[in-house]
């Protein structure tokens, strides 16, 4: 059974988002835990959230996907930015401790010149500040495209942060196509490599999630530019090939697509009418 959703937006609240999900046909959805470009987030409300989860048991809406703001820099070379982006993900954290058993995504982040390795020590520690044992949400590496020094291009690199977690049995990897695809990792025509690949390197078990995008530029482009399904360089046939993998089709798939509502219907309707089994 396919489990697909798209980015909703949180502003008017859980059961908005819960409810939007089901105007589109979707069985998960991805929302920012906060203004994507800023750091402010509303207080949490407690009937919103009780409301959501009857609204999503009735629904069958699972697995939602929170996402940490873009702006955050685990790995910037600023001590005070690396300390920001540690208080703003502990706070996300400690507010999904109100949805309980779903994960929460975040860009690894940049270098800034100061090199991959030293990146991603700073990466682990910051992660290593918040993850706490009582956890009950899962942290999710997005792999990345590799535009200017971000961190993540290589699965090699997520497992590197992986290894220097030490709470690591509540980290996990989020796939995002497009990125991939960027990224260099031939998903197109090689799609059984790039997943044995990220097997070897990092193991299936951690791939938690897949933001399913197509892109508008060749493969390893470094560019991070998403198409909508179909209408880039992936293509539709392979993007049905990835939903329908064996090692993939159980995961939740989210959208990030050039969408409004509608547009999600409309690519939601036409995945699942692609893997539809013949009668
Ligand atoms: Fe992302
Ligand atoms: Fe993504
Ligand atoms: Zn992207």
């Amino acid at each position: 059974m396919l489990t697909i959703g798209c980015h909703l937006s949180s502003s008017k609240g859980y059961l908005a988002m819960g409810k939007d999900a089901v105007k589109v046909d979707a069985d998960t959805f991805q929302f920012f835990t906060r203004n994507p470009r800023g750091t402010k987030a509303k207080a949490l409300n407690p009937d919103d959230i009780a409301a959501f989860l009857d609204y999503a048991g009735d629904h069958g809406i699972t697995k939602i996907l929170a996402h940490a703001p873009y702006i955050l820099n685990a790995a910037s070379a600023d001590t005070h930015l690396r300390e920001l982006a540690g208080e703003i993900m502990a706070d996300d954290l400690s507010r999904m401790e109100h949805l309980p058993g779903n994960c929460y995504n975040f860009h690894p982040g940049s270098h800034v010149g100061q090199g991959t390795e030293t990146g991603i020590s700073h990466i682990a520690r910051v992660l290593n500040g918040i993850l706490k044992s009582r956890l009950h949400t899962t942290v999710l590496l997005e792999t990345m495209s590799g535009k200017g020094s971000e961190i993540g291009r290589e699965f090699e690199e997520l497992r590197e942060i992986l290894d220097r977690v030490e709470q690591s049995d509540h980290m996990g990897v989020c796939l995002d196509t497009c990125h991939v695809w960027d990224a260099g990792y031939d998903i197109v025509n090689r799609l059984d490599q790039v997943l044995d690949h990220f097997d070897a390197v990092i193991g299936l078990g951690r791939l938690k999630a897949i933001h399913l995008n197509d892109s508008q530029n060749p493969l390893g482009s470094h560019k991070d530019r998403h198409a909508k399904i179909g209408k880039g360089h992936i293509g539709l046939d392979a993007m049905v090939r990835i939903i329908s993998h064996p090692a993939l089709k159980d995961l939740p798939f989210y959208l990030e697509t050039p969408n409004e509502l509608d547009g999600y219907a409309g690519e939601i309707a036409l995945l699942r009418a692609c893997i539809k089994p013949e009668a």
